[in-house]
Order: C-alpha cells, then structure tokens, then sequence
C-alpha cells in the first residue's frame, strides 16, 4: 500500500494537490483516491473499484484505443487555440458558465477552438450546473453559433428536472455530469429524459464491471471521464471505455496533465489524440518519488480503515 501527494498544475475543485492510495492485490494495482469532501459511505465504491482493479482482472476489451478530448479550461481565445492545436485531439470540451466570465469571452473561445480544430472537429461544452433554465436556453443557441456547431452541452443545469426542461427547448444534445454519481443517476436521469448522453466515472460507480452494468441500463450513449487520478485509476477507466459495447464519443481520461507529475513511468498520456487500453494497471514505480508525509499517510490510512469498516 503506498499513499502519494502530487502537486497539481491549477486548483481544480478547491484543491492544489491530489492525494490518495495505491492497493496492490493479486491482478496488480488498484487506486483508491475519493475527493476529501466526500463522506465515508460515498467512498465505499470507490475502494471497491480500486479492490476490482488489485484484485480481478478487467472484462475483455473491444477496442485497443480510446478516443480522448482536450479540455479548455477558462483562457484567453489565443491560449484556448494553442491548447487545441499542440493536443492533437480531434474533440475539445471547453469550459463555460465560470462565474465572473461574460458569455462574450465563452463565445471568442469556442469560436477560436473551432478556428483550430477545423471543421472536422467536435466542440463540447461543460458549464458545470451553473444556468439556470432561460440562461441556458439562450447561452446554448449562441455558443451553437459561435462554435459552428456543438457536439453536446454538459450538465448546463443542476437538477434533473431542469436539464429535462432545457433538453425540450433545445437542439443541441444534453449530457449529465453532475447529475451521475451513483449507480441509480443514470437510470433517473434516462426515465426523466433529462439527458441525451451519460458522463460516466469508474470509481464513484464502484468499478468496471459495475459501471458497465450501469451504463447498459441507462440505454443512453456514455463518455467516460476521468476523476482526476494517476494512471494507476485512469487505467480503469480506459479499461470501462474499451469494454462498452458502444463507444460514440471521445472519453475525457486525458487528465494527467492536470497533475505535476504521475506514480508509473509507463504513464497514460494521449498520442494523436488517443490513449491505449492497458490490461492492467500501470506498475506505480514512481509512488516513491510522490509518498505522501507522515500526517497525510496517516490521515488516508484512517479513512481507508473506516471506509473498509463500512462494506
Ligand atoms: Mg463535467
């Protein structure tokens, strides 16, 4: 078991460094990594999916490499074009709604992705719950606009019942986000036809296999992303994007250059725009370079115990 802090490049959900634990089992590594707000009982499934990936091996794969997109986060309109251009990924997620931000500036960087993808490319947009019904309904026609096209618009509300309203009022598909974070979202969000596609996540879902039990009951499309692990967790996700029966759209598990640095030297950064599907977990050979010190092993030690205590 190693516990590992990496510092990461910007604050990302409140945090500036990521933490979690590294399982070894039988089939290999498994991650165990739930964000610090998270209660006890949330992080149960993900210690399960960290025990699936230690301890059984993943379903068979259907593909050997998985589409990945880039994601813009809130720059500039020359930024947001360098950011496209030096990834080499045929789909962009850009990120809109930020408060403080005029639609104005969402509008220009949308417009400067697609001005770098070309036309073949995919923009999709991510505005994080922040509209509520109107402001999404107008915010969504413009950026369709600006961006010469969407792909999809991701969780542009926050409940179900208002992604389901502006579903109805709009062209552009809908995907919920947010709204999926345990094994039953999936399934209230298709029954309220509140979204046209799922964001899917391995380990809040409780790992592969469950997650894949989940995805086919949504009868919905599914993108997988990432939590924002090392490779040791992105592996699982690739491992669910390579075993769906369907894959539509590019998964969002090019995360890794969200931290300073990663555990495994055989790390899973995209190549022309993909990334490979692993059989197993990447060996964490680097966990020593990242080992978290004394007070945070001791901190996630505790939490794993409870957590375990709880299954
Ligand atoms: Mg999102």
């Amino acid at each position: 078991m190693r516990v590992y802090a990496i510092p990461m490049r910007n604050r990302f959900r409140g945090i500036t460094v990521r933490e979690g634990v590294l399982l070894e089992g039988p089939a290999g590594w498994g991650e165990f990594c739930p964000f610090l707000d998270y209660s006890d009982a949330e992080c149960v499934p993900w210690l399960e999916c960290a025990e699936e990936s230690a301890g059984l091996h993943w379903p068979a794969p259907l593909r050997t490499s998985i589409p990945v997109n880039c994601t813009v986060p809130v720059v500039s309109p020359e930024r947001a074009h360098e950011i496209v251009a030096a990834s080499g990924c045929a789909t962009a997620k850009v990120k809109v709604a930020d408060p403080g931000t005029p639609l104005s500036s969402d509008l220009e960087r949308v417009a400067a992705v697609r001005d770098a993808l070309g036309p073949g490319g995919k923009i999709r947009v991510d505005a994080n719950a922040a509209w509520d019904v109107d402001v999404a309904v107008a915010a969504i026609s413009a950026l369709e606009r600006a961006a010469g096209g969407l792909e999809y618009v991701e969780q542009p509300c926050r409940t179900i019942e208002e992604l389901a309203l502006v579903r109805r009022r709009v062209a552009v598909p809908v995907a919920a986000d947010e709204s999926i974070r345990r094994a039953e979202d999936p399934l209230k969000v298709a029954v309220a036809g509140a979204a046209d596609i799922a964001v899917i996540k391995v380990a809040p879902l409780g790992g592969v296999r469950r997650a894949l039990k989940v995805a086919e009951a949504s009868g919905l499309p599914c993108v997988i992303s990432s939590a924002v692990e090392t490779s040791v967790g992105l592996a699982a996700g690739l491992a669910l994007a390579a075993a769906l029966p369907s894959l539509d759209h590019a998964c969002g598990l090019a995360t890794l250059s969200l931290l300073t640095g990663d555990v495994a030297t055989d790390s899973l950064r995209p190549m022309n725009g993909h990334l490979p599907v692993p059989t197993t977990a990447p060996l964490p050979d680097l966990a020593d370079r990242y080992a978290a010190d004394a007070p945070t092993t001791a901190r996630w030690l505790d939490r794993l115990a409870r957590v375990t205590a709880l299954r």
